[in-house]
């Protein structure tokens, strides 16, 4: 079946990774009943120069094929690019107020369509209906308070050292953007770099993992329908190598906004600091949730289920790490053992799924390695999970069981690197000093939480902790847009997308003097007097 599937040499990560971990494989029939997308240039739905397509499957079941997308290569690329290129001063001209009336529409369109844009993401991703709703419901999000700031973009005005000048600084847009995006929240996380980077008056090329096209797509169709101008968005579908390393590498492209692995990470932020691009990365998580003596520990075990087991556990913000106080250990390890035993793993499309597949047979194959390490290798205690379903409903599909270790060792290697699926450590302390020890004893440093109801060790926990995110009695993750949203140490390049933060990566400042006392005046030279 493998072997069947290469030689059509026209497939997904995913459709590529079913036969190789095993899964049953595909039908003909559905192949025939998938649609053909196209890349998004100048205005115009083309398809790649190279005129190939690949596979976007759904990862619950590779037999059903979601759509075929356009391979696309550095041709497409350099077109792209010079459609963003040729668009740019039109855009860049227009009064921001008047940029952000056509993401109101955008914003408007996207709340029309939000359910069938949920579905689509379910079956093209896996994670439940509920989950994708939310993953939309950001974009709008994002879409409306972004919007908001072609009314504001603020810059300053403050004294100038010398008589009759006046000094103030201004926002002004950076150029063209690359937007290079992950599959795990397919449209608000291109959501999060498209919108800011419009109304600041940014032209783009965003290219969509290559797991989950079709998000992206129904967001770039809306943006045309609420009259974005020809060639201010542009979308190229396909790998990233093949079509992500050639925008990265591009001379037009001022700056590239990533979101994805940390390995990849590197390799863009290389390919920036080549050509001095502005380079803003978002990266790995290995996120903790500490749990007091004195927390609601039905609450708490509420917050770690939704962290670690929520999307899979393939957020950035996933509760990967739980470090518990000796004195109710075994109480929230027995609950949340429970729970996570009982949950109902499934298509994210039935209503009564708790949890969807994990996006392809190479996630498949990377989660089982890491757990064999948990068991193996680290010694940790297996408590529950820990196995691929095959069988049934999940014959093909990616289905992991959730899965939590407990009595787990904080330099063990499943408490210190990205799993990316749904793994729990459960690790115990003796008291909040040694807690938030081993939880700022990581590599990243995206997000935290805390459970206690002692508001001096909430605060306490809070400034020690070495994070750009953290929450006290709630899980690590739920971010909102109008927060900064990033990450410390190996999380990021010091950027932080959301809030009015992200202004700062989609415009550069431009100081302004204007000096009206008709001479000469020389700063930090002339003696000025005043008499
Ligand atoms: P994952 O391994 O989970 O797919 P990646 O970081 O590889 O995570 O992917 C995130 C995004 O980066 C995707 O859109 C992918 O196509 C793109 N990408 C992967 N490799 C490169 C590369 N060398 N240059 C540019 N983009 C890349």
């Amino acid at each position: 079946m493998a072997q069947a599937k290469k030689a059509l040499s026209r497939t997904t990560k995913k459709s590529a990774r079913a036969g190789a971990a095993g899964g049953n494989g595909t039908k003909g029939g559905a192949r025939a009943a998938s649609k053909t997308y196209s890349n998004y240039i100048g205005g115009e739905w083309v398809a790649a120069a190279g005129g190939e397509y690949f596979e976007n499957v759904n990862p619950a079941d590779t037999r059903d094929v979601v759509g075929r997308f356009p391979v696309s290569t550095a041709e497409d690329v350099n077109r792209a690019v010079a459609a963003a290129k040729a668009a740019a001063e039109g855009w860049r001209r227009m009064p921001a107020p008047r940029r952000a009336e056509i993401l109101f529409r955008l914003g408007n369109i996207l709340i029309r369509d939000k359910d069938s844009h949920s579905a689509d993401m379910t079956r093209e991703m896996g994670k439940v209906l509920k989950e994708t709703g939310g993953d939309v419901q950001e974009a709008i999000d994002c879409t409306f308070y972004t919007a908001g700031e072609g009314r504001r973009l603020h810059g300053y005005t403050t004294p100038a050292e010398m008589p009759d000048k006046f000094a103030m600084c201004v926002r002004q847009p950076v150029g063209l953007c690359g937007l290079i995006t992950p599959w795990n929240f397919p449209m608000a996380i291109p959501s999060w770099k498209l919108i800011p980077a419009l109304v600041c008056g940014n032209t783009v090329v965003i290219k969509p993992a290559e797991d989950t096209p079709l998000s992206t797509y129904n967001l770039v169709k809306a943006c045309e329908e609420a009259g974005v101008p020809k060639g201010v968005v542009n979308m190229v579908t396909g790998y990233g190598a093949a079509a992500g390393k050639p925008l990265t590498e591009h001379r037009d492209v001022r700056l590239i906004s990533f979101t994805g692995s940390t390995e990849t990470g590197r390799l863009i932020a290389g390919a920036c600091a080549d050509r001095n691009a502005i380079c803003s990365l978002e990266l790995g998580g290995k996120n903790v949730i500490i749990v007091m003596d004195d927390a609601d520990v039905d609450l708490a075990v509420e917050g770690a289920v939704w962290g670690a087991f929520g999307t899979s556990g393939q957020r950035c913000t996933a509760s990967s790490r739980i470090v518990v106080h000796k004195k109710v250990y075994k109480k929230f390890t027995q609950k949340l053992v429970e729970r996570a035993a009982n949950l109902r793993v499934g298509d994210g499309a039935n209503a009564n799924t708790d949890m969807g597949p994990v996006i392809n047979a190479a996630a498949v194959h990377k989660i089982l390695g890491y757990i064999e390490v948990g068991e193996k290798q680290d010694g940790a205690k297996l408590a529950t999970g820990g196995k691929r379903l095959t069988t049934g409903a999940h014959a093909n599909g990616y289905f992991i069981e959730p899965t939590v270790f407990t009595d787990v060792a904080p330099d063990m290697r499943i408490a210190q690197e990205e799993i990316f699926g749904p793994v729990t450590a459960v690790i115990p302390t003796n008291n909040l000093e040694e807690a938030v020890e081993i939880a700022n004893g990581v590599r990243y440093g995206l997000s935290a939480a805390i459970y206690t109801q002692d508001v001096n060790r909430a605060f306490h926990a809070m400034n020690d902790m070495y994070t750009g995110i953290f929450y006290v009695n709630s899980s690590t993750i739920g971010a909102e847009v109008h927060l900064p949203f990033g990450g410390t140490k190996a999380t990021g390049n010091g950027h932080r997308e959301a809030g009015t933060q992200v202004l700062d990566i989609f415009t550069e400042w431009k100081s302004v003097y204007v000096d009206y006392s008709g001479k000469l005046q020389r700063a930090q030279i002339d003696e000025v007097s005043f008499e």
